[in-house]
């Protein structure tokens, strides 16, 4: 078939999320990837989650997204973090097996209606006056073959670290997107045609090792937490599908430290061979012992990257030194003196496109039904490029549907602080998400994920029945489960009963949904309480002990932290009458009495949607805004 709704450059993190999503909405979406036996590949570490990436890989979930379900069928490894800490900020880091992941992205990908997977090399994207018209595409191995058409109203780019991709170690040079992967060029060019500011960045990853070679009995054992799981809200089967294997900790020394300082020459980094940006908050152990000099030692996971092979994946030490050297700088670790090499860590440096020619739904401002997503647009990881390939593929499902877009706010989501952040700010380096980046992140846990954006995919006609189904019971049981405990009261005689169970005696009557308040109060308290079995989602009532578990973690959250939450809300909602404001798509900022030169200048380059997105720009004045509201409103 030559003409399809949406076409999808790329089937990394982002590629498929906007595949998928776009032929979740019934539209007939054709994914183009340079190897079908990559398709969700996973380049780097085999983490899915941790730190805010987790409330990503999340939010994909409940918009119906594939990332979690396939980490809960390929897991080797689960884990909570920042359980030390409040619920804004908690989530899980699982491990996932990379040969099955990519296996089961490729497997579900055949059996989705709506959506054809094509091997081959988009070489540039068709437009006309209007926009986007689709795009030529050549075999994978041959750029210089007569290229076929094929129509689309809509075109997502995801090529991730594909354009001009140059991958190096130590002062070895290869032109390729990364390990056993072409770089491409066509799309850079095509890119810049239409006036895309492209710049350099860079990221790296570490060497594999062999476990046999590796001493474990020196070191610290991290266990799996089978209970931190499933990841998915759908997944209501066993969990998890296999025993869960370990993960093993270890630090660097000063040996380490002082052989990569006399090697730094040798670094592509450090010896000026490498260009572009890399990520601050992800640094190769290099830049760690350059940055950090102060400190004696740097931890190191050792984690399993499949079910049935030795490759260990060396967390903590990417870098870009020559083989022969990360080898010795490893020997000198506790547990790695006698290790072997699979193979070394090296950095690829690519071309990445200015998220500041976005608008906020990925569109491009240089040419409409263009949608950009993923590490091309200056994020780094799995996650970021999973919660952007929704959005885009969302979108550019609407836009050739002409339907209106759909912005996702920053009060709702880690995806819509991360999109807001990209748009409205740009990145300096690669953007990885961090939950202090969100304002309200109270509001936007892990744990409430299908709450906030649920309701918003099947909106749009992107969420499955069954997802929807389960959702539409969960909310329910909440609400009725919470009238139940309302309902229900303790009062000061039954004191002494309060005591037996752990808690503090009351002198006023109390209902259970107050009680729980109480960190000490749980639902085993209010069962021996009152001698009963509460049930509010299980197996008896059409649930699942997984739902039942989860209606119950919702209402203990809301009961402890209802305070807080609703100031968030009030000032969330404050923040949102901002952004409720749109902004004509043609206004002339020059006719605007009043306003700052900066402001008009910013703004009128910037072009932002909303006047919530405007008062974001950096260096725009709040008393701006209230000038632009006023002309808005004439
Ligand atoms: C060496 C390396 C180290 C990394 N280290 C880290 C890290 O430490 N931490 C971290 O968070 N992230 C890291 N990452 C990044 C992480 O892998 C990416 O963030 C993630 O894979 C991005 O997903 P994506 O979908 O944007 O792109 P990718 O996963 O790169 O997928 C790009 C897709 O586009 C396709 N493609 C490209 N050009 C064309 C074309 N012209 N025609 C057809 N198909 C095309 C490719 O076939 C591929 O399917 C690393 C990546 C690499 C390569």
């Amino acid at each position: 078939m030559s003409r399809f709704d949406v076409i999808v450059v790329g089937a990394g993190h982002a590629g498929i999320e906007a595949a998928a999503a776009s032929a979740r909405m019934g539209l007939r979406t054709l994914c183009v990837t340079l190897r079908k036996d990559r398709v969700g590949h996973l380049p780097c570490n085999c983490s899915i989650g941790g730190p805010a990436k987790g409330h990503i890989a999340r939010e994909v979930d409940a918009l119906d997204g594939l990332m979690g379900v396939a980490t809960d069928h390929t897991l080797t490894h689960i884990r909570r973090v920042g359980t030390g800490k409040g619920p804004a900020v908690q989530t899980v880091r699982a491990h996932v097996c990379k040969t099955m992941y990519p296996r089961w992205m490729q497997e579900r990908f055949a059996k989705t209606p709506n959506l054809e997977v094509r091997e081959g090399q988009v070489l540039t994207v068709t437009k006309d006056a209007n926009g986007v018209t689709g795009v030529m595409i050549v075999p994978s191995d041959n750029p210089f073959a007569d290229p076929v058409w094929v129509e689309a109203r809509s075109v997502v780019l995801t090529t991730g670290t594909f354009l001009n991709g140059l991958c190096h170690e130590g002062q070895n040079k290869t032109v390729a997107a990364r390990s056993g992967d072409q770089a491409v060029f066509g799309l850079a060019t095509f890119l810049t045609e239409i006036g895309v500011n492209l710049r350099r960045f860079k990221t790296g990853t570490t060497p594999r090792v062999k476990k046999s070679s590796i001493n474990l009995t020196n070191l610290e054992t991290q266990e799996s937490e089978p209970d931190a799981g499933p990841f998915s809200y759908i997944h209501d089967q066993s969990f998890p599908l296999r025993e869960l294997l370990p993960c093993w900790q270890t630090h660097t020394c000063t040996a380490t430290h002082d052989h990569l300082r006399e090697n730094l020459h040798l670094s592509a980094m450090y010896s000026g061979e490498i260009r572009g940006v890399g990520p601050r908050y992800c640094p190769s152990v290099e830049d760690k012992v350059v940055r950090f000099a102060g400190k004696d030692s740097h931890p190191i996971f050792l984690e399993q990257e499949e079910w049935d092979s030795e490759s260990i994946y060396v967390q903590g030490f990417s870098t870009s030194m020559p083989a022969e050297v990360q080898l010795d700088a490893l020997r000198t670790i506790v547990g790695l003196e006698n290790v072997e090499m699979i193979r070394p860590g090296y950095a690829v440096e690519y071309d990445m496109a200015d998220p500041m020619q976005l608008d906020a739904t990925l569109q491009s401002k240089l040419l409409p039904g263009l949608y950009l997503a993923g590490q091309l647009n200056g994020t780094s990881g799995y996650e970021e490029a999973a919660g952007q390939g929704v959005v885009a593929g969302i979108n550019a499902a609407l836009h050739a549907s002409d339907q209106e877009p759909l912005i996702f706010p920053r009060d709702n989501s880690f995806i819509g602080v991360m999109v807001d952040d990209l748009v409205t700010k740009g990145v300096e380096d690669p953007y990885r998400m961090l939950t202090a980046r969100a304002e309200h992140r109270l509001l936007l846990r892990h744990d409430n994920a299908d709450a906030r954006l649920t309701e918003v995919a099947r909106e749009v006609v992107a969420c499955s029945d069954q997802r929807w189904a389960r959702w539409e019971m969960k909310r329910e049981a909440i609400a009725a489960g919470t009238d139940f405990l309302m309902g229900k009261s303790v009062v000061p005689l039954q004191s002494e009963r309060l005591g037996e169970l752990g808690t503090t005696v009351i002198k006023n009557r109390l209902n259970w949904f107050e009680l729980l308040r109480r960190a000490e109060v749980t639902f085993d308290t209010l069962e021996e309480l009152d001698d009963e079995k509460i049930d509010f989602a299980g197996p008896l009532r059409g649930g699942s002990a997984q739902l039942d578990q989860e209606v119950r973690e919702q209402i203990k959250l809301r009961a402890i932290y209802e305070g807080y939450i609703q100031i968030q809300e009030r000032q969330a909602a404050q923040s949102r009458k901002l952004d409720d404001i749109r902004i004509p798509a043609d206004l002339d900022y020059d006719l605007i009495r009043g306003m700052s030169y900066e402001s008009i200048d910013k703004l009128g380059r910037m072009r932002p949607m909303t006047v919530g997105q405007a008062s974001r720009v950096s260096g725009v004045r709040p008393t701006d805004m209230a000038i632009l509201i006023g002309h808005i409103r004439g």
